[in-house]
């Protein structure tokens, strides 16, 4: 059974999509919490950060470029938060590894 973001990948779920190639998927948060808040998955179906194989590892380098882009096109390249939940320890509610991008506003310490 595939995730949410595994429907939408598969184009079976809209999503407001804001990037896109061949490994990665940028999508609009439906609850988004700052006035930008993106998020960056890679395509394949990694569970979590700490699935991350040593193969995948080029993907989240990738995730990182297209997050430069993104929060250079969107104006918020001098604050902005890229984060990752690992398991539900952390709040992950989606077990498709995904990468939260979010700015637009002041962000306080992590708490
Ligand atoms: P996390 O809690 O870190 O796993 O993040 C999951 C995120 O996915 C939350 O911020 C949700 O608001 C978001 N989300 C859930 N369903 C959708 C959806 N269909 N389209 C876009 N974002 C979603």
């Amino acid at each position: 059974m595939s995730t949410i973001f595994g429907q939408i990948i598969e184009g079976s779920l809209p999503s407001k999509k804001v990037f896109e190639n061949e490994r990665i998927l940028a999508i609009e948060d439906i609850h988004p919490e700052a006035p930008v808040h993106i998020l960056i998955l890679p395509k394949k179906p990694i569970a979590s950060l700490q699935d991350l194989k040593g193969e995948d590892l080029a993907l989240v380098g990738e995730i990182v470029q297209v997050a430069q882009k993104l929060a250079t096109e969107l104006g918020i390249e001098k604050g902005y938060r890229l984060l990752t939940n690992n398991g539900s320890g952390a709040g992950q509610t989606v077990f498709h590894l995904h990468f939260h991008l979010l700015g637009g506003r002041p962000l306080g310490k992590l708490g």
